[in-house]
């Protein structure tokens, strides 16, 4: 294969020639060996950040150069001592913060690739499921709508099948695909219409094809090369920060220039001259003191921690800024079936010829009867009816199973439970399908909610089968089976199939209608049909669904149900998860006859929506978001996309979902469970939360500091604390706990508040308020405690050694105090044991550098008497009851509302 041929002039024969496979596809050891030869099925990575472009980053911030002047300016100076260790500090913040990052880097990476599509690939010339990009020319690969198309190929089989190839072409408007060689050499991409396109997707039917070209040899590879990567926006937190620090530096260069200005000023009054050096080392330390070196660092991590406790509660987030949006949702669409209840169906009743029958067993389990509640089965209009149901489907059961093999399994749940069915009243789906083939077919959709398939007879004649939604069968329908034979359907039959309807649904039961049609053509097996029966399903609620939505209640969630089925159904299966105690159902067509106003006025109380669209979905979610609601919106199917964009936090089914709705959603389940939504926002919630919990401790730190500096100079005082000092403080004392402060477990009432509302950013009052009480009351224990000293007798030093103390155990105390905005510290106090271990760690750090001569000379301290040690633990433990009466205020109201 030197250079590629024009594939579409092939015919689907030559083209597996060529690619030297068959319509079985590949070998496992083969496919192995043409992976090696091609490689992987993907495109070339785009630039990955390099480690060293990360560690230089680093060294471009503003702060990291003034220390590093800072440092030079201490060298030229004689302190030598100071100098190196300002840089090694400097070096210690700049690696931290590599590290942290490049740690993020990797861990978003690592969840790219969980979150990678799969294809469906005959391998062996069995189905499997395999990540797309061990896909290999050769492979032969099936196609349905929702897929995303995962390599080039050629078709060997397509029904009904259209693409939609904006992606390489612009055209928006799907194709309709053919499998004939197409004679041409020379054909633009948008015009081989027997070839399917990597990057490109299946929004109808179904398909079988070779692939042709993997990776960057495909079409999409070509033009990929030409497109950048992917850019990662901020998340408004990042923005929020960035702001904070701007401003931060502004207040700490506007200080600094009075600073000057007033030094200057005072020396000439005094006749002094102004020592230019030492002023600018006061500066300097003005500006460690002011800016939160440790910040950057906790928040990346805190981020990247957030979603992997996320990827542990089965909810990959797409995108950072999903994971602050979690933590506002105030409103969760969820559909019903496989999300609120197990998608593990199985047929329960049968309503055929006048007789409701009863199925035994549970699950897929082949094995149970059928049973007549009184009289005898109705043998061949059952039998009828099962053929039917088993033709005009999809699904697989590979062997008769007696146990739960899930591999003998394959396909859509509603139509493996008719299978199942069929196969316990004796008729086989493979038997029939080898019987009467199939030769023609309307796929099932969301909006017409019925399928039908034409079969080639015995008698040579074809004959239609149809199973669906029942107003969708009976709206095809113009016979009935009846206990004696074909009748035609009268308007009293109708009402009377629907009262049947009606009394399954209230069983919470899904309820497929089965028809057929005896001498059928494609063009008119959608009129005319015989109505056969109805089945009724069971689906579980999922045990975890009906909790999951007792916590949004309380959370203030409102959690709302979107199906395609039965308002019956749908009603009944809401009561059972408690999610109707108050608010009513609506179904599409109410839906349809109300105007946005009506909707917007009345979505409060509408609880759940039955037998609507996907593009009903659409309006729910604008609806809510005109009254400025939060709404996270699930979504499988091929039509669900453009819901899942519009709401907030688009939520796709990893499971059962399409690779259409997981591109276009921000999150998606790995379980495809319900709760695990709520666990998101839960997840969401604790991130934020705790953010304003470090927030709160690094800035009130800066607080203390700056306060201190600024009322020492007021007063007269010589500087407080060096800049090597302030340093220490902001880094080594506060990283860890600020750290610690980020996985901290969450307030216990965290999801018995309402959400928070988007708008108010982070620095809401109460924790405004306490960050201001907290660092004030450091600044004034401190400079009191400067003062003292100073006037007492002792050296600079001396008294910067208690103040520095002092100043690294208030923050001990303040570590433990922020774990919460309004609750007291007395609630658990000791629970996040990641806390504890940071302190302990302190401690010892604390006790080496005022106990080491080594760390005298670094650090400017000297060893404390017991009693001064006793001075300032007390002085410092000072600031817990202050904080506990900012608290109590929070709690009275007096400070703003908690969010
Ligand atoms: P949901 O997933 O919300 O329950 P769907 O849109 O999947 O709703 O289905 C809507 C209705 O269409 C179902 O109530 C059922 O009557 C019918 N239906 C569902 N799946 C199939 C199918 N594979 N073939 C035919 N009809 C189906
Ligand atoms: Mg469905």
């Amino acid at each position: 294969m030197s250079s590629a041929p024009a594939w579409h002039a092939l015919t689907a024969e030559e083209t597996l020639t060529q690619l030297a496979t068959t319509g079985q596809g590949l070998t496992s050891e083969e496919a192995a060996r043409r992976l090696a030869q091609h490689g992987p099925n993907e495109l070339a990575a785009a630039e990955r950040v390099s480690p060293w472009a990360l560690l230089f980053g680093q060294f471009k911030n503003v702060l990291v150069l003034i220390l590093l002047g800072g440092a030079v300016l201490s060298g030229v100076l004689g302190h030598a001592v100071e100098a190196i260790a300002i840089a090694v500090i400097v070096l210690f913040a700049v690696v931290l913060g590599f590290i942290q990052e490049f740690r993020a880097e990797r861990a978003l990476e690592a969840l790219k690739r969980m979150a990678a599509p799969n294809a469906t690939v005959l391998r062996d010339g069995v189905e499997r499921r395999l990540p797309t990009r061990e896909l290999v020319p050769g492979d032969v690969v099936l196609l349905a709508a929702g897929d995303r198309i995962p390599a080039d190929a050629r078709l060997l089989e397509a029904v009904n099948l259209e693409i939609e190839e904006a992606a390489l072409t612009g055209e928006s408007v799907a194709v309709p695909k053919v499998t004939e060689a197409l004679g041409d050499g020379e054909l633009a991409v948008g015009d081989r219409k027997n070839m399917v396109f990597a990057g490109t997707t299946a929004t109808y039917g179904r398909g079988r094809a070779v692939v042709t070209g993997t990776g960057m040899a495909s079409e999409f590879g070509k033009i990929a090369g030409l497109l950048a990567g992917v850019e990662e926006s901020r998340t408004s937190l990042q923005v929020a920060l960035d702001r904070v620090g701007h401003t931060l530096a502004r207040a700490a260069f506007a200080i600094i220039a009075v600073i000057i200005v007033a030094s200057v000023i005072k020396a000439r009054m005094n006749g002094e001259p102004v020592d230019l050096l030492d002023m600018l080392l006061f500066g300097i330390a003005l500006a460690v003191a002011v800016v939160p070196e440790a910040l950057p660092a906790v928040v990346t991590i805190s981020l990247a921690l957030g979603v992997q406790r996320m990827v542990k509660r089965h909810a990959l987030v797409r995108r950072l800024p999903a994971v602050e949006t979690l933590g506002s949702v105030s409103v969760i669409c969820s559909d019903k079936t496989g999300t609120l209840t197990k998608d593990e169906m199985t047929v329960r009743r049968i309503v055929v010829a006048g007789q409701t029958l009863e199925v035994e067993g549970a699950g897929y389990v082949v094995a149970g009867r059928i049973l007549a509640a009184e009289g005898d089965l109705p043998q061949e209009a059952l039998a009828r009816l099962l053929r039917a149901g088993a033709l005009a489907n999809d699904a697989k059961l590979t062997a008769a199973v007696d146990s739960e093999q899930r591999e003998h399994l394959r396909g859509d749940p509603t139509e493996l439970a008719l299978v199942v069915a069929a196969a316990k009243g004796g008729v086989l789906k493979s038997d029939a399908d080898a019987s009467w083939p199939r030769i023609g077919e309307i796929p099932f959709t969301s909006e017409t909610r019925r399928m039908i398939t034409l079969h080639e007879g015995e008698d040579g004649r074809s004959f239609a089968c149809a199973k669906g939604a029942p107003e969708a069968i009976l709206a095809l329908a113009s016979h009935e089976l009846g206990a004696d034979g074909v009748v035609p359907l009268t308007e009293a039959a109708r009402a009377r199939i629907l009262d049947d309807v009606a009394r399954l649904a209230g069983q919470a039961l899904r309820v497929l209608a089965v028809a057929d049609k005896p001498g059928a053509s494609l063009s008119d097996c959608d009129q005319g049909l015989v109505f056969l029966g109805l089945t009724g399903m069971i689906d579980p609620p999922r045990p975890e669904a009906a909790a999951a939505i007792r916590t949004c209640e309380r959370a203030g969630i409102q959690v709302v149900m979107i199906t395609g089925d039965h308002p019956a159904t749908a009603e009944a299966v809401a009561r059972e998860l408690g999610l109707l105690a108050t608010g009513k159902v609506v179904t599409g067509s109410q839906l349809a006859a109300m105007s946005d106003e009506q909707l917007t006025a009345e979505i409060a109380d509408i609880r759940v929506y039955a037998r609507v669209s996907p593009a009903d979905k659409l309006r729910v979610v604008t609806a809510f978001q005109a009254k400025g609601r939060i709404v996270a919106m699930t979504g499988d199917g091929v039509n669900d996309a453009p819901a899942l964009k519009k709401s907030d936090i688009g939520v796709a089914m990893g499971i059962n979902g399409t690779d259409v709705t997981r591109e276009a959603a921000a999150m998606t389940l790995t379980d495809d469970n319900f709760a695990s939504i709520v666990a998101a926002v839960e997840e969401g919630r604790v991130i934020f939360g705790n953010i304003k919990k470090y927030l709160m401790y690094l800035l009130s730190s800066n607080i203390g500091e700056l306060g201190l500096m600024v009322a020492s100079f007021l007063v007269n005082l010589p500087l407080p604390l060096t800049a090597v000092q302030i340093l220490y403080v902001n880094l080594a004392t506060d990283g860890l706990p600020a750290l610690a402060l980020a996985v901290d477990p969450h307030d216990k009432d965290l999801m018995q508040r309402p959400p928070r509302d988007p708008r108010t950013a982070l620095f809401t009052r109460p924790v405004v308020s306490l960050m201001l009480i907290g660092g004030l009351w450091s600044a004034l224990v401190n400079t009191a405690l400067f003062s003292w000293s100073i006037r007492s007798g002792s050296s600079p030093e001396d008294a910067r050694s208690l103040v520095f103390v002092a100043i690294v155990l208030i923050e001990f105390f303040k570590a433990y105090s922020f774990r919460s905005d309004h609750l007291s510290i007395a609630v658990a106090p000791f629970a996040n044991k990641w806390l504890n271990l940071a302190i302990l760690w302190e401690l010892a750090l604390l006790a080496l550098v005022i106990m080491l001569p080594f760390f005298h000379r670094v650090f400017g301290t000297r060893s404390l008497a017991p009693e001064e040690l006793a001075l300032v633990l007390g002085l410092a433990a000072t600031v817990i009851p202050v904080l506990e009466l900012g608290k109590w205020l929070v709690r009275r109201g007096a400070l703003g509302k908690v969010i």
